[in-house]
């Protein structure tokens, strides 16, 4: 099916001003950081370090072992504990490696630094494949695939429009480090042989879009186009049709595109100028469940908890804590999941009851699903267990982007029930 979208977006509520002018906040490095052997949903991975082991930032600890190469690497040097099993921002248990930190923050070189001018698109691609270079936005999906398969592509779509509600990390990595974006979009143009680069940012950022067209006034081949403030807007899918007007099938790059995040494009520069893996994060950390919201900049492998207690603690007894923005995110059982190379936020909410009341039959949720799907009714279909229905109302292509629990005037988790869908349908197969 060629997923169709409209006008199926809304404004949502941001709650950015909590952390967008605020001072970055460091968190120190712990004794022991722990390393999830994750990549997206994929948790395998052939581990080349073992107990007892000394490593230094930036040895190479792990490698996914199926189609799709992702290196880890290490964020601090010390000695390697072992391999155990804690909760993870998927919502279950997974292997980490854990290190103890030994503070002297001794640093190797894994593999070499790369200059756009030097480098063949393959070399490109194959850099970023060993730099570890994962999509930053939260999905962690390796950046390499996304240029080795295609041809043909004209343009690269910097997406900086960070749509969630309080996530403002790309906000800041954007303005600290404009030039690295702008680097990265080029190296990102010679990997897929593209025309040019545009990148895209919430039309409301009037301080942010002036000082990028300042940026980008001398820059061949990189642009900024304006996008307006809704959500999913970072969604790939309502992006290209609100910049463009063009629908695709299954990927960007069968109309020409390719879209990366604007925080993927300053690692992918950081690793090609300096050598550096994804080992540090700013990572937002806010919502109206912590004292002090703020951005972070944090080791990868911190515990959550670790950051709460240097923000001052929740403010109350009854907290859920997101790995990600409240809209896809998902709702962790306990603050013990760790920061990854693709985190981009923690949201800590105060529970609220939901009081859900029975369905009006009001239709919001299919009028605003951006999938164009009917969630009302994959609740339905969900509820008596009838697969075939969930097939045939396309339940797997659902982005659980969370629009159809926040518009539903009832209170019901609409989202919740056609995740259990997919679930469902995961299993019959
Ligand atoms: S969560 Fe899924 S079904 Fe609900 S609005 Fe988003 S895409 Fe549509
Ligand atoms: S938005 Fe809520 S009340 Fe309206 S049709 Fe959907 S589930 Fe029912």
């Amino acid at each position: 099916m060629s997923i169709w979208i409209g006008p199926m977006q809304k404004h949502v509520d941001g709650h950015k001003d909590l952390t967008n002018y605020n001072e970055i906040v460091t968190i120190e490095t712990p004794k022991l950081v722990y390393i999830p052997l994750l990549n997206g949903m994929n948790t395998s991975f052939d581990v080349l370090v073992k107990e007892g082991d000394q490593v230094f930032v930036n040895t190479k600890l792990a490698v996914r072992n199926d189609k799709m190469t992702v290196p880890l690497y290490s964020p601090v040097s010390g000695v390697v504990k072992g391999v155990q099993k804690i909760m993870s921002g998927i919502l279950r248990p997974v292997d980490h490696i854990v290190i103890e930190n030994d503070g002297k923050n001794e640093t190797i070189q894994s593999f070499a630094p790369l200059s756009i001018e030097d480098a063949s698109r393959e070399d490109l691609i194959d850099f970023a494949m060993n730099a570890g270079i994962v999509g930053c936005g939260g999905a962690g999906f390796p950046t390499y695939i996304k240029y080795k398969y295609v041809q043909a592509v004209d343009t690269i779509i910097i997406n900086g429009v960070e749509c969630e509600p309080y996530i403002t990390a790309d906000y800041r990595m954007m303005e600290n480090y404009m030039a690295d974006m702008i680097y990265g979009a080029q190296a990102m143009i010679k990997m897929a042989g593209a025309k040019e680069a545009v990148i895209a940012i919430k039309s409301t950022k009037k301080a942010l879009i002036a000082k990028l067209n300042e940026a980008v006034a001398t820059v061949e081949n990189v642009t900024v186009k304006p996008v307006k403030d809704a959500y999913p807007m970072g969604w790939e899918r309502t992006l290209i049709y609100n910049m463009y007007k063009k629908r695709y099938d299954k990927l960007p790059c069968e109309e020409g595109f390719i879209v990366n995040n604007a925080t993927t494009a300053i690692a992918f520069a950081q690793a090609l100028k300096e050598a550096k893996p994804i080992t540090q994060k700013i990572v937002t950390v806010s919502g109206d469940g912590i004292a002090k919201p703020a951005n972070v900049s944090v080791t990868v492998g911190t515990k959550v908890s670790e950051i709460v207690a240097a923000l001052g603690g929740y403010t109350g007894e009854e907290i859920s804590c997101i790995a990600g923005g409240p809209m896809m995110g998902k709702t962790i059982t306990n603050d013990q999941f760790v920061i990854t190379s693709y985190t981009n936020a923690v949201t800590i909410l105060k529970t609220q009851p939901l009081d859900p009341i029975a369905c009006l039959r009001c239709g919001k949720c299919n009028d605003h699903c951006p999938a164009g799907l009917l969630p009302v009714r994959i609740n339905e279909a969900e509820k008596g267990k009838n697969t075939d229905l969930l097939v045939k109302l396309h339940t797997n292509d659902c982005i659980e982007c969370g629009l159809c629990s926040y518009v539903c005037p009832s209170r019901l988790d609409v989202t919740e029930g056609v995740r259990r869908a997919k679930r469902i349908l995961a299993l019959k197969k």
